[in-house]
């Protein structure tokens, strides 16, 4: 096959709706959640198991495809032969297996094969290697993802992986033994795996592209470039070819004896459906609990829970269609074991190699550390929300960089709601001085004013602006005109009372809201405030060596609602207009609104 095309898994970034489910599924902890809260394949740790494409309920998983490769070989001079996995019936199903042959070879397809005599051979071989007994471990190596599993995370069992091809590797040796003429072959997977184990070195020579029965499937109920191709001379034309039964492998290649003179539990032989339960007999093993001869392990129950053997149908109603073929169909009279004997002899042998991916452990330090960064020191929640059983395995991912904090939901929103009281709060001041802002000023008044209007209570307002203030800045720079700006500020925060309002209105005005204050009280709070400025020369210094060579003085425009009713507009008016008759009279002065 030919070489790199890209990984066989990868982001359409379009698609993705960063809802994690992926990185929750993922065995092997292999999909990584990132700072800005997508998602990536860590690929030194990823085994192709296809989770994250199935599980993925907005479709942003995608897998390479060879369509194009077979589109070229259909064009090209060697007759291309369709090599289907036997689960093809229920993968293509409501096509009838003739259908399927039909079409397939309308489509420019030489031959349609099956892996059933592959299967057939591998399952002997596998009779004799489990027949041995000599206390060294034989684990079925049938599955991509499982070899992958051991490879990279039991690199010390590589050793144990039975060193035989799987069978569509066997049945395409076969198939090349067999034709006369040179054929390139076609493989269609049940899984997504086999994409990638086809292009290892050693079956370079065996395939030429896999594509998976969701492709096919695809490309047939599209009855894709069924009139592109010349149709070649059909292999078999008028129905299709008796084949054998299954008689010595169970699922893909794996012998049927086997069980028979063992049950279940025999204590030599494990049965390891799904990672996790692979996982759990390699730990038993390892830690000497439990020791098979015979581990049979597949990451399915099956090719036929393949990923892309018709993923919307359950397990059971694939189990039928399967069976109702197998009795259905013409049968050769011979026996497959008869029939292996009359089949040119190919290599069933092959290799295995570690490929341990080195996972970082913390120390109880640095552990703990993250765990006091996320406040999952003292009370653990473990609700599971980051797709982790506990803080502690999150803390690890962390360290590890398989996730982010972002992924921990319970501490983004603690986070989150301190940065919404903190914008709150910022919202409202003034970030020079600190005091409020007219935002605040205006919700403020709006309520005093509309308390005034139901109790009757009095209520005055104070508008105090900076005479001449501009000089500051021009004389001395903007840096001085903030330090003016600042002392005013912290002058009126010290000589009013807790229920004032003072607020930097804008520029160099400010006003005061002076609740239950009548107009001569908030006169005379205007003037202590105006004196209070006056003096405070010493203030005004910007740096202590460089005092400033300005009087910093203020007008000050009161109004009051004095049993009237005004609106908070009004009352701002009238107190605006004092401040400027206070400004006309000659400045440095408190000027009373009338009424
Ligand atoms: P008046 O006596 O009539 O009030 O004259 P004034 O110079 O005080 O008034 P004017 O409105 O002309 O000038 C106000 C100045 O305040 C203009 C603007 O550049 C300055 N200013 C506004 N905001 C800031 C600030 O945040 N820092 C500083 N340093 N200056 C500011
Ligand atoms: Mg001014």
């Amino acid at each position: 096959m030919t070489a790199e095309r890209g990984p066989l898994i990868a982001l359409d970034p379009e698609a993705c709706r960063r809802c994690w489910r992926c990185a929750h599924r993922c065995p092997a902890r292999a999909v990584r959640v990132c700072a800005d809260g997508s998602v990536a394949i860590i690929d030194e740790k990823c085994v192709r198991c296809g989770l994250c494409v199935t599980e993925c309920p907005h479709g942003a998983w995608v897998v390479r495809s060879d369509g194009n490769v077979v589109d070229e070989l259909l064009r090209g001079d060697r007759p291309v032969v369709a090599l289907l996995a036997t689960e093809f019936v229920a993968a293509l199903y409501p096509l009838t297996p003739e259908a399927v042959e039909a079409r397939l070879e309308a489509a420019g397809f030489f031959a349609v094969e099956s892996t059933l005599l592959g299967e057939e051979a591998v399952a002997a071989a596998y009779e004799v290697r489990h027949a041995g007994g000599s206390g060294v471990p034989v684990i079925r190596s049938t599955c991509p993802v499982v070899n992958d599993w051991i490879r990279t995370y039991h690199p010390a069992l590589t050793g144990a992986l039975a060193p035989l091809v799987p069978p569509y590797i066997a049945q395409a040796r076969l198939i090349r033994e067999m034709y006369e003429e040179e054929v390139a072959i076609v493989y269609v997977s049940p899984c997504f795996a086999r994409k990638d184990e086809a292009r290892g070195d050693e079956f370079a020579c065996d395939l030429d592209a896999v594509i998976d029965f969701l492709e096919l499937e695809s490309a047939l109920s599209r009855n894709e470039a069924v009139s592109a191709h010349p149709t070649r001379p059909r292999e078999h034309a008028g129905g299709r070819r008796p084949e054998p039964l299954k008689e010595i492998s169970l699922t893909d290649g794996y012998p049927r004896s086997t069980f028979e003179s063992r049950d279940m539990i025999a204590p030599d032989v494990r049965v390891a459906r799904g990672l996790e339960e692979l996982e759990a007999v390699l730990r038993a093993a390892e830690s000497g609990e439990s020791a098979p001869h015979i581990l049979d392990a597949l990451n399915c129950e099956g090719c036929l829970d393949g990923p892309a053997v018709n993923p919307g149908m359950p397990l059971f109603t694939k189990r039928h269609l399967a069976a109702s073929d197998r009795c259905g169909r013409a049968r050769s009279r011979v026996s497959s074991r008869e029939i292996l004997k009359h089949l040119p002899r190919i290599d069933l042998r092959r290799s295995f190699e570690a490929a341990p991916v080195r996972l970082e452990r913390p120390t109880g330090d640095e552990l703990r550390e993250i765990m006091v960064e996320g406040g999952m020191d003292s009370a653990a929640l473990d609700c599971g929300m980051c797709g982790l059983p506990s803080c502690e395995e999150f803390a690890l991912s962390i360290f590890r960089g398989e996730t982010t904090w972002r992924a921990c939901l319970p501490r983004r929103s603690r986070v989150l709601s301190d940065e919404l009281e903190e914008l709150e709060e910022t919202a409202m001041l003034d970030p020079l001085t600190g005091l409020a802002n007219r935002r605040a000023f205006a919700s403020r008044l709006g309520e005093e004013c509309a308390r005034h209007a139901r109790y009757d209570g009095q209520l005055a307002l104070l508008m105090v602006d900076i005479d001449h203030f501009k000089q500051v800045n021009d004389r001395f720079g903007h840096p001085a005109g903030d330090a003016v700006l600042n002392g005013v500020a912290d002058i009126l925060r010290e000589t009013l009372r807790v229920i004032d309002l003072a607020v930097r209105y804008g520029g160099d005005e400010f006003a005061v809201i002076l609740p239950q204050t009548s107009k001569t009280e908030a006169f005379a709070v205007a003037e202590k405030l105006r004196l209070e400025i006056e003096e405070a020369e010493v203030m005004w210094r910007v740096r202590p060596a460089a005092p400033l060579d300005f009087e910093v003085r203020v007008s000050v425009g009161v109004a009051a609602l004095n049993g009237t009713t005004l609106s908070p507009d009004e009352l701002l008016e009238a107190a605006d207009r004092a401040l400027y008759h206070a400004k006309q009279n000659g400045r440095n002065q408190v000027r009373l609104a009338p009424g």
